[in-house]
């Protein structure tokens, strides 16, 4: 009955083989598979623990009685079976390297080694250094709390645990942010301004105070001398915690005079001469510190902290939790991990704590950015899937005489762009799955209509459409354009907004139930709990973005799996598409209609203010409109910006007596909104000061000069829609921009502007600039917190990822088959993202 440790990698292989050719119990040179199995759990090997053996005769059963199971039966046992042998192949390789650690720690006082086999990268020898002052009795497992690690005790643990410490497979899995390569030092006489460096130097002096101006705000100055000369650097600690005595007693314990620290950040020049920004620091020869040689000399790992844990804590309990690696189980089976070239996890986190030298830092990191993204796509396109699954109730008809009429109607040939989208919209309206589809399109380019085909689909098929926009202006705007449509066609919409008077509402609440009233434009109003549709076919929901996910959500809630066509005209890069709504079908309409002009914009400062007024002056005259938009409403006591209300005020008595001036902002009541609007529209008004209520959807074709006060305060994109409110005629239009600060940073950002009219590519570089979070303002953006990914460095990392996990998903969508996927994936689920991206 005994006998050798089976071949494992030859076990796997005839269950591979098996697998793709769809579990038809091959026959073998001797053997049918069922038979091959049946044989090789019926024997019990050697090395086998004893408490596998019950496993094993279970397995010799299922497998005698393969050829008679059903196909999912079949796949089930394959599965389990991977799983159980990937396990046991595991142990065994536990148990010996167990062995080879204990051997080579007697060996070799100084350095702990031990080897893991590693299929493409050959045998890689670890070497933790200072390990042998920590006892390593056993290797820690991977759901060990921290305070039973040797040095950790309970209250380290405790501070641990503020960082989401709690047991060793949490330490590994804390990534770095970055490393200090402290190999590759700079002297301070080499900096130069806007290089990132890092110098190791000596604390000469290390003060603090409470900033003058902030009385919560506590600064730290450190002046660092190295032999070349002498740097004085900054940190900020924003809390009155920090002006605490106590917090001050830590900082001066923390970098004594004398002793050496290293420094990494971006060289700034500020008045006092050079400085490093908001550097990283780390003391390195930290008197009686045993840890000082895990620093120097290396690629040092810096891990995000809070107030009262120290680098060297973090550093300290990593190291010795890495020995725990061992256990870990890489969920990507090996076919998917050499077709893209990813290191093993294992091999990845060993390196990305303790890099052995940069490239297979850089590989580390690649494999593990690859896992950030892979996970988020397992989650987007499970979704996905089970979104198909559900039946859409609503089967509509494309074409027909509505669609007809509304062509006879339109004023204009349909640009390419928007036929092709089109075809997409009612190509999906047919399926008998509910369509969740984005329209992607810049400002101006004709969204409305695409929107208003796919609604006429809709009721042509005897199901109602719900249009809703983010503002009062905008859907009334939207209502205005589809009436006079709509009249021509005989056909009813209404208006509900939270202006709506009560009688009205009442009227349409009712004709909306009772499906009388087959469409119906408006705001939130729309996702009330009162109102309710007899048949909803069809939700268009307008600037998409400017709608939370629940908002969304309720709206499409009120049909029966309606067909969902969202709209944006901040169009985001494709990178941030697919992390955050990879779950939608994304159509694009990427061209203008004919006769658009480019308009003019130009970057002005503070001192070129009178140019703008003299072109606003002669643009008037000539009959066209203006919009200045400022960033605030009213002034603020701590910011010194121009705001809507003084400027207005200002404006009309100083500069422009001669012209009508009207006002509008946010927190006008809609009455008031309304005729500020109607004003402007009629030119009743030829100048509207304004906020960025303007922002979205305004029309108004007469408008030709926008002004933007204290540009460099917006987002490019959202500047980029601004200026989209004028261009909407045939005559030249303008942009201007001014910009009173003195930031270089915001000069180049806000010169984007004037070279591009191109919102695709102008939101690519507001990323860029401004990083993913704030392009789609962080509270509804769903941009998950990844550590080491970075949607714009490791855009080819994440298409590869998709990829990935198409691959899976396309297998096995439960994820049943792929039961370590799924294991991470929950573990990943509940840890590393908060929930944030699985709204
Ligand atoms: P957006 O995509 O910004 O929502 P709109 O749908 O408001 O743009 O359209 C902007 C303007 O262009 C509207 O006045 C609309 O009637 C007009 N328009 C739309 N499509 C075309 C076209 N193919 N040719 C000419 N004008 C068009
Ligand atoms: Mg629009």
């Amino acid at each position: 009955m005994l006998d050798e440790t089976p071949d494992w990698s030859r076990l796997k292989r005839a269950l591979s083989i098996e697998v793709e050719h769809g579990f038809t119990n091959l026959m073998g040179r001797q053997y049918r598979f069922s038979e091959f199995f049946t044989l090789t759990f019926g024997k019990f090997p050697r090395s086998l623990p004893r408490s596998e053996r019950l496993r094993w005769q279970e397995l010799a059963e299922k497998f005698s009685n393969y050829p008679h199971l059903k196909l999912q039966d079949r796949q089930h046992l394959i599965a389990q079976t991977r799983q159980y042998i990937h396990q046991l192949k595991f142990q065994s390789r536990v148990i010996e390297s167990n062995q080879e650690a204990k051997i080579i720690e007697k060996d070799s006082e100084s350095d702990y080694q031990y080897r893991i086999q590693n299929t493409k990268y050959t045998t890689l020898a670890y070497t933790i250094p200072s390990l042998s002052k920590v006892t390593l009795r056993h290797t820690p497992r991977l759901g060990q709390k921290l305070q039973e690690l040797p040095k950790i005790g309970v209250r380290k643990a405790e501070n641990l645990a503020c960082l989401g410490l709690r047991t060793i497979r949490d330490l590994l899995f804390y990534y770095p942010r970055g490393h200090i390569d402290y190999a590759s030092q700079v002297n301070i006489s080499a900096l130069r301004p806007a290089d990132t460096v890092t110098i190791v130097a000596i604390v000469k002096r290390c003060n603090f105070h409470v900033s003058s101006r902030n009385k919560n705000l506590m600064i730290l100055e450190i002046v660092l001398r190295d032999n070349t000369g002498q740097l004085k650097i900054s940190r900020f600690f924003a809390g009155a915690r920090f002006t605490s005595r106590g917090w001050q007693e830590v900082l001066r314990s923390r970098y004594p005079v004398g002793s050496t620290v290293a420094a990494c950040g971006l060289v700034k020049r500020n008045k006092y001469g050079l400085t490093l920004d908001n550097p990283e620091l780390e003391v390195l020869a930290h008197p009686g510190d045993p840890l000082d040689s895990l620093t120097i000399g290396r690629v040092v790992p810096i891990y995000k902290l809070t107030g009262g844990v120290l680098g060297s804590t973090v550093r300290q309990a990593i190291i010795s939790a890495l020995p725990a690696i061992v256990y870990l189980q890489d969920p990507l089976p090996c076919g998917l991990r050499e077709k893209y070239e990813l290191m093993e996890l294992k091999d990845a986190i060993y390196n990305i704590h303790c890099p052995t030298d940069n490239e297979l830092l850089q590989q580390a990191r690649r494999r593990l950015v690859f896992d950030e993204f892979f996970y988020l796509q397992i989650s987007i396109l499970q979704r996905r899937q089970q979104a198909k699954q559900t039946k859409a109730t609503a089967i509509l008809n494309s074409g027909g005489h509505l669609i007809d009429s509304f062509s006879k109607i339109l004023p204009f040939q349909l640009t390419n762009s928007q036929q092709r989208v089109i075809k997409d919209i009612l190509k999906d309206l047919q399926q008998s799955t509910p369509m969740n589809r984005l329209v992607q399109g810049d400002v101006g380019s004709g969204k409305t209509v695409v929107a208003v085909v796919a609604i006429l689909a809709t009721l042509q098929s005897g199901y109602q459409a719900a249009l809703m926009a983010p503002t009062e202006v905008l859907a009334e705007q939207h209502y205005q354009k589809l009436l006079s449509w709509f009249n021509l066609m005989c056909l009813p919409v209404e208006l509900l907004t939270s202006s709506t008077k009560m009688l009205k509402r009442k009227h349409i609440h009712s004709r909306l139930e009772t499906g009388e009233l087959p469409l119906v434009v408006g705001t939130h109003a729309l996702i009330q709990d009162t109102v309710k549709f007899r048949q909803l076919g069809l939700v268009v929901i307008d600037e998409q973005h400017r709608f939370g996910v629940e908002q969304r959500a309720k709206l499409q809630q009120k049909g029966e799996q309606p067909h969902v066509l969202t709209m944006t005209a901040t169009p985001i890069p494709r990178t941030l598409a697919l992390t955050i709504h990879g779950d939608l079908d994304v159509s694009q309409i990427d061209e203008l209609p004919p006769g658009r002009q480019v308009i003019q914009t130009t970057l002005l400062s503070g001192q070129q203010r009178r140019y703008a007024y003299d072109l606003i002056r002669r643009e008037i005259v000539q009959g066209r409109q203006v919009y200045i938009v400022f960033p605030l409403i009213e002034e603020s006591e701590t910011l010194d910006l121009r705001s809507a209300v003084n400027e207005q005020k200002r404006l009309q008595e100083k500069i422009f007596p001669e012209f009508q001036l009207g006002l509008l902002h946010g927190r006008m009541s809609s009455s008031e909104k309304e005729e500020a609007i109607s004003k402007f529209r009629g030119n009743q008004t030829q100048i509207l000061v304004s906020t960025t209520v303007v922002e979205v959807g305004l029309d108004i074709s007469n408008a030709t000069v926008m002004l933007i006060e204290h540009s460099e305060r917006f987002g490019l994109s959202q500047l980029h829609q601004l200026r989209g409110r004028v261009g909407r005629g045939t005559a030249k239009s303008y942009c201007l921009l001014m910009n009173s600060s003195k930031n270089p940073d915001a000069q180049q950002r806000l010169k984007v502007l004037e070279q591009s009219q191109d919102g695709f590519f102008i939101s690519e570089m507001d990323m860029r600039f401004r990083g993913p979070g704030q392009l789609l303002g962080t509270q509804q953006s769903g941009v998950p917190d990844f550590t080491l990914a970075n949607l714009v460095e490791h855009e080819d990392i994440l298409m590869l990822a998709r990829q990935a996990a198409q691959t899976v998903i396309e297998t096995d969508s439960t994820l049943e088959y792929w039961c370590l996927i799924k294991e991470e994936f929950k573990y990943r689920y509940e840890r590393l993202m908060g929930g944030a991206i699985m709204t």
